[in-house]
């Protein structure tokens, strides 16, 4: 709530719009009915104040009234792969079918991520951390109809192809940041899939900034390391990669790679799986040791589109602050629906409250990205969407009000 009000309803203009509810949801905290919120006719937040002070023109509404939401791990550019890829495959063979289907008309491509974004605006998105391999985003990203940090993904296993791999990934780099200096950077796609030689190169482009990773989406991917066995042994067969460099490191995949995240401000780990209780031990110790904030981004329907398996219940113990929310990309989910996810998180963990995870999917993204200064709630002076839940049980899409 904003405290000693400044908002004075007979001197002001009637150019505000006021909202009250059941529930305001600030974006970490929920407030009683009898506040109202006070914003411009562009969104900007005025105040929070009581409705005696609030004077005439409030509009009422029932249900919960929220920020808009932050997206933290997207593929917008694999939104013409939506209904494409078999559900349930397990991780290497969706790897392999996105790898076989990702190429298509350019007209398609682009269709299909115009309509994609649209749905993200239609769904109360107003901020997204995206992935991006190419460039093909970027013509619909320069409309600004919504905040995006672009996450430049960098893949490549065998060492000796590390530093190709870097500058080809530097090259979409520079096309992003020369349009959005401070929302772009360049990442690691996973451990599996990066070599030690590519992650030294891009830990040298990754001090003070945002990292994302995909991290532990399947249990193949820890088997990998720990003995040099599992499924993702018939991955690289399939791409032809040989493997004789690598040598098990005989610990989690997390913990094999951690080291080369420690120059970034804030890393995104994407989807958390298997990540164990040791794991997430190892992330407090080592946010403490080198400062780098980590955050678990939950993507909940991509991990039943793909696998079936979900991170475990532990992932929420004294850990609400640094869980985030992500969609993934159509290719791996049938929508871009943050308030979907929200519900089915809440289902499979109850421990987390609705309004707990709305603080993940506002105010916690907001932080994530480095955006909190504009989005993820409701203070004087932001713009962070505002959007209606009218019952969080049934409702599935939230109305945008501003
Ligand atoms: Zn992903």
């Amino acid at each position: 709530m904003l405290l000693n009000s400044t908002f004075d309803s007979k001197t002001k203009p009637l150019s505000f719009l006021k909202f009250q509810t059941d529930t305001i949801f600030t974006g970490t905290e929920a407030l009683s009915s009898n506040h109202v919120l006070i914003t411009d006719t562009n969104g900007k937040i005025v105040d929070i104040v009581d409705e005696q002070s609030a004077g005439e023109d409030i509009q009422q509404f029932k249900g919960i009234v929220s920020p808009g939401f932050i997206n933290c791990h997207c593929h917008l550019e694999l939104s013409h792969l939506k209904n494409k890829i078999p559900e349930h495959t397990g991780m290497v063979d969706f790897i392999l079918n996105v790898l076989q289907k990702r190429t298509a008309p350019e007209e398609e491509i682009q269709q299909a991520i115009q309509d994609a974004e649209a749905e993200m605006i239609t769904n109360g998105i107003v901020a997204v951390g995206d992935i991006c391999n190419t460039t093909d985003t970027l013509a619909q990203k320069h409309k600004n109809n919504l905040y995006y940090h672009n996450f430049i993904e960098v893949s490549g296993f065998v060492p000796s192809k590390a530093k190709e791999r870097f500058d080809e990934g530097m090259k979409v780099f520079e096309s992003f940041n020369q349009i959005f200096p401070n929302q772009t950077s360049l990442v690691p796609h996973a451990p599996y899939s990066v070599s030690e030689n590519l992650f030294n190169l891009i830990q040298n482009k990754s001090s003070n900034q945002i990292l994302s990773i995909h991290n532990q989406e399947s249990e193949a991917e820890n088997e990998l390391f720990l003995t040099k066995s599992g499924d993702f042994l018939r991955l690289y067969k399939e791409l032809g990669i040989d493997l004789s460099h690598f040598v098990p490191t005989q610990k989690s995949s997390l913990s094999s790679c951690i080291t080369y995240l420690s120059k970034a401000a804030k890393t995104i780990l994407a989807h958390d799986v298997f990540t164990s209780k040791t794991d997430l031990e190892l992330i407090k110790t080592y946010s403490l040791k080198s400062k780098t904030q980590f955050y678990l981004c939950l993507c909940v329907l991509a991990n039943r589109y793909i696998s079936d398996s979900y991170p475990d219940q532990f992932i929420f113990q004294n850990n609400l602050d640094n869980i985030v929310i992500g969609t993934d990309s159509l290719a791996s989910n049938h929508s871009l629906n943050i308030l979907s996810e929200i519900k089915n998180i809440n289902q499979k963990y109850p421990q987390a409250s609705e309004f707990e995870l709305l603080q993940c999917a506002t105010y916690n993204g907001a932080v994530a990205l480095n955006i909190e200064h504009q989005f993820g709630s409701f203070t004087k002076g932001k713009q962070p969407g505002v959007i209606w839940i009218e019952d969080f049980k049934t409702c599935n899409k939230p109305k945008k009000l501003v």
